[in-house]
């Protein structure tokens, strides 16, 4: 029997029934996300969110292929389908993963949704509750909510230009082993890092492989941004010289689209069949559909032209936002100079807060993400700027607002005017 109306009343009014979880406790919405919003507002100029730039989806040419694959492959192609993934698409895969030296085979690869859904399985086949995990710091925001949602403690260790520091990682490791509590994995971004947009130089690499190694802990090395590179070659992945102990997550969020939420994990094949059996009872399997599209992309849809044209379109924000940068912030202002991928990590002196200073650069017409998001504890005088999603003269505005916040705020003369919006 259906409760009548009046007691319908009294029960929306009362307290919920549910009870959340303990995992649901250290769930929080991420700094980026409020921000993405924004980007819409037409009087602000948004550094902030990490979205490829709307030239660089290819529209057209999925509509297509879409068209095509369901002309030729009929309903098949929306049926249910294997939860590990198509597997053409998982060779294509391995095919791919060759350009960063690493020889796989499609047994080892999932396809996942997203490469964050690669990462909350990663997290879900080997955290338990209350285990430690290791990053970067500071690091992707949303890998630390995967992380605080299996109830992992993270603990962060410190980077310099060429990314983590391999002593620092070895006495983490150290630490934690001494603790009881050792490291279930190192979690790292060493291509074009979100946020910093650093790259592990081969010395590293090799050094941070061999920490891991004598230390016995694992790596998750996320790369959705490998390919996007600006210099001639792609680096050589970390997964290419320990395959047996690191685990390689993969996107076409960066490259193709992420609207199509294809991403994949490679891992040793006792690992990739339990990603399979949590995959299958998160999702039952991936639509076949999104999967044929990237598929037949990469066959025949002009790929590596594609990729081509991404990486000039990014390399000419990225200039952009450099020369930018150098001409108008204050001479006690640094920032990283990325060579792929899409972000810029900038640092103010101090006393300034990046996060305390938001609300003035909203003021000012531009918007970015404050460095606390990237740390479990700290990052105030960081902050991450975006140069994929606007064009090369809304990414000059954007930097030349952001700069006259930066000095009123250094010299305290208050929030500049808002200004016309992209005047040039
Ligand atoms: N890892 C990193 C480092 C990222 O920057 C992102 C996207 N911002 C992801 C993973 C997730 O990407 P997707 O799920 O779209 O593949």
């Amino acid at each position: 029997m259906f409760p009548n109306s009046s007691l319908l009343a009294q029960r929306t009014a009362a307290r919920t029934p549910f009870a959340f979880a303990a995992r649901t406790h250290q769930m929080m919405p991420s700094e980026t996300r409020a921000l993405f919003s924004m980007a819409a507002r037409q009087d602000i100029v948004s550094l902030a969110g990490g979205m490829p730039s709307p030239e660089a989806l290819p529209a057209p040419a999925l509509r297509a292929l879409l068209d095509w694959v369901l002309a030729a492959e009929g309903p098949d192609v929306l049926q249910y389908g294997a939860a590990q993934g198509d597997l053409v698409l998982r060779e294509q895969i391995c095919s791919l993963m060759r350009a960063e030296g690493i020889e796989a085979v499609p047994e080892e690869v999932l396809v996942c949704v997203g490469s964050q859904q690669a990462l909350d399985l990663v997290t879900r086949v080997l955290v338990d509750p209350g285990d430690s995990v290791v990053t970067e710091g500071p690091t992707y925001v949303t890998a630390l909510s995967t992380f605080a949602a299996h109830q992992a403690q993270v603990v962060e260790v410190a980077m310099d230009q060429d990314g983590v520091v391999p002593q620092a990682l070895a006495d983490a490791f150290e630490l934690l082993a001494a603790e009881g509590r050792p490291a279930k994995f190192f979690y790292t971004v060493p291509t074009f890092q979100n946020p910093t947009g650093r790259v592990m130089p081969p010395q590293r690499r090799h050094d941070v492989l061999e920490v891991c190694c004598r230390a016995g802990v694992p790596v998750i090395e996320d790369n959705p941004y490998g390919l996007l590179h600006f210099g001639d070659q792609p680096y050589r992945a970390l997964c290419a010289d320990a395959p047996d102990s690191v685990i390689h997550l993969g996107s076409f969020s960066k490259t193709l689209a992420p609207g199509l939420r294809v991403g994949w994990a490679r891992a040793p094949r006792a690992v990739s069949s339990k990603l399979t059996l949590a995959a299958e009872s998160a999702m039952l399997s991936h639509s076949r559909l999104t999967q044929r599209a990237v598929s037949s992309f990469l066959e025949t849809g002009g790929w590596q032209d594609h990729l081509r044209a991404a990486r000039g379109l990014y390399r000419d924000r990225r200039d952009a936002m450099l020369t930018e940068l150098a001409a108008s912030m204050p001479d006690d202002v640094t920032w990283t100079a990325p060579n792929g991928g899409f972000f810029v990590w900038l640092t103010l002196p101090e006393p300034l807060d990046a996060r305390a200073m938001l609300p003035r650069a909203v003021e000012g017409g531009v918007a970015y993400v404050p460095g606390t998001g990237f740390y479990v504890r700290g990052g105030e005088r960081h902050l991450r700027l975006s140069y994929s999603y606007p064009s090369v003269c809304q990414v000059r505005e954007g930097v030349q607002r952001l700069a006259e916040v930066v000095h009123a705020e250094s010299t305290g003369s208050g929030v500049p005017r808002l200004r016309e919006v992209f005047p040039r």
